[in-house]
């Protein structure tokens, strides 16, 4: 066990029916089966755990936190950053469904990760985005000029996160399960037209043998950055005391993903109130535990009031490595100086097809990066995969109608949307999956160049932080491709 390692482990009083059920489902006798307890979903095997990821400050390395402008250094910790992990095993397919409270922890790491957990066929890591935390990327440092990124931080992340999988594992436990949702727009702000929102938060509650809650998996789409740009004390922000809250409600480990998040869904302002009704706004520690309880207690609506049960088993998974063009000059440029540290290509033109390597004589081309856009299926549930921040119009379909003449592609096709892709699925939107290439902007919204649409006299805040307009019809196409094969193994 890695130092630090929280065991959460609500399931050992029934190791023995573990083994049970681990034998049964590979076929060593049928007769076994009756000393299994009596499960709905006997089939799924489920396992929560969690590891401390927080930086060390003490170590004298700067921490420099990521999300807003360069230059934050750590001062302290609020609370600590964990990465959590549930892993779901159907006896012939185990995954490992991982989120950290990071800003975006990039593919080469997710490979890392992978390439030591062979025994799963699946692992994903989502990052929460966390706008309070170490940074990953390498765009937050002291200067333009520097690195804001601790490699020796990375590696440890790598290690725990490893680590953290194959203990999770260890402690596998028959399940059943419930899927829900419960709506409330009103905690979401969109910052950019057009309004378009996923005020739907997504559950998937886990219960034991014993009839005890076991696990709650917690999927909402709100950029973890309630403390906002001038905090300098680490936090993992308002996901922390929403799984605060239900941990305390529900005595159970909680998982939480963020989804759709950009377009730009951020913590609403002179929504959430003191105990003086007076309101909270952005930047200010009670606002964060706030807010963060009150998306506790629609997680709870949908555990409570929304849910029904779902099987988890077959698990199936579909994946797809795709490849992006980068047009956004300013990642060109921190790549140049080694702020931005990734491997890159020639962009071939075929998001499927891998470039040339990057040389100085071909330096002029476009530059493309290697991401991977996945859809898993857990039984009932769908988890849509996109390694970003996806616009919630990608979701609903619901595109800026008309399209305003203004922006760059007014011509441009729709992308096909998930809720139409998983049409009469229950499907929950994995966002930064395995990756955070920025925002996934739909290609008719694509706004760069002047004159701008709705009449604004500059461009909105978006395109500066995406590689480039070509990001969501590819992501999109692939994410299809991915529902696709899933559907033809059916
Ligand atoms: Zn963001």
């Amino acid at each position: 066990m890695v130092a630090g390692l929280v065991q959460r482990d609500g399931n050992r009083a029934w190791a023995g029916a573990i083994t049970v059920v681990g034998w049964m489902v590979i076929g060593m006798g049928v007769s076994l089966a009756t000393r299994t307890p009596a499960v709905a979903d006997s089939l799924a095997r489920v396992a929560s755990g969690a590891v401390d990821i927080t930086p060390d400050l003490a170590g004298g390395t700067p921490v420099w936190i990521a999300g807003y402008g360069m230059g934050r250094r750590a001062t302290g910790v609020h609370d600590p950053l964990f990465a959590r992990c549930l892993v779901v095993d159907d006896g012939s397919t185990k995954v490992a469904l991982v989120s950290v409270d990071l800003v975006g922890l990039q593919f080469p790491e997710v490979l890392r990760i992978r390439e030591r957990l062979t025994e799963f066929q699946y692992v994903l890591v989502s990052s929460t985005h966390n706008h309070e935390g170490p940074d990953v990327i390498g765009i937050w440092g002291r200067s333009p000029i520097h690195r804001g990124v601790d490699d020796a931080y990375l590696d440890q992340v790598v290690e725990k996160v490893v680590e953290l999988c194959r203990q999770t594992a260890r402690r596998l436990a028959p399940v059943t399960a419930e899927f829900g949702t419960a709506t409330d727009e009103s905690l979401l702000r969109d910052s950019r037209e057009p309004q378009v929102k996923d005020g739907i938060l997504r559950t998937l509650t886990l219960t034991g043998a014993d009839g005890r809650k076991s696990g709650l998996l917690v999927d909402w789409s709100s950029h973890p950055e309630s403390m906002g740009s001038k905090n300098s004390l680490l936090t993992a922000d308002f996901p922390a005391a929403t799984i605060g809250w239900l941990e305390r409600k529900y005595q159970c480990p909680i998982t939480y993903f963020s989804g759709a998040v950009g377009g730009l869904m951020t913590p609403p302002r002179n929504r959430i109130r003191d105990d003086n009704g007076q309101y909270l706004n952005e930047g200010d520690f009670t606002f964060m535990e706030r807010y963060g309880q009150a998306v506790g207690e629609l997680a709870a609506r949908a555990v409570e009031e929304g849910s029904s049960a779902v099987r988890l088993h077959p698990i199936q998974i579909a994946s797809q490595r795709v490849y992006l063009p980068v047009e956004n000059a300013l990642y060109r440029a921190a790549r140049g100086l080694n702020v931005l540290v990734r491997e890159a290509t020639i962009w071939s033109g075929d998001p499927a097809q891998k470039g040339a390597p990057l040389s100085l004589e071909n330096a002029d081309q476009t530059m493309a990066i290697e991401t991977e856009v996945a859809c898993v299926r857990l039984g009932d549930v769908y988890l849509a995969c996109i390694p970003g921040e996806i616009y919630p119009e990608l979701l609903y379909g619901q595109f800026q109608d008309p399209v305003d003449p203004n922006v760059d592609y007014p011509d441009a096709p729709l992308e096909p949307h998930l809720d139409k892709i998983l049409a009469g699925k229950k499907w929950m939107l994995i966002g930064l999956a395995n990756d955070e290439v920025g925002y996934i902007i739909p290609l008719c919204q694509w706004d760069k160049v002047p004159p701008f649409a709705y009449g604004r006299k500059e461009s909105q805040y978006g395109e500066v932080n995406s590689c480039g307009s070509q990001v969501a019809p590819i992501l999109m196409q692939a994410l299809r491709q991915c529902a696709m094969k899933l559907e033809s193994a059916r």
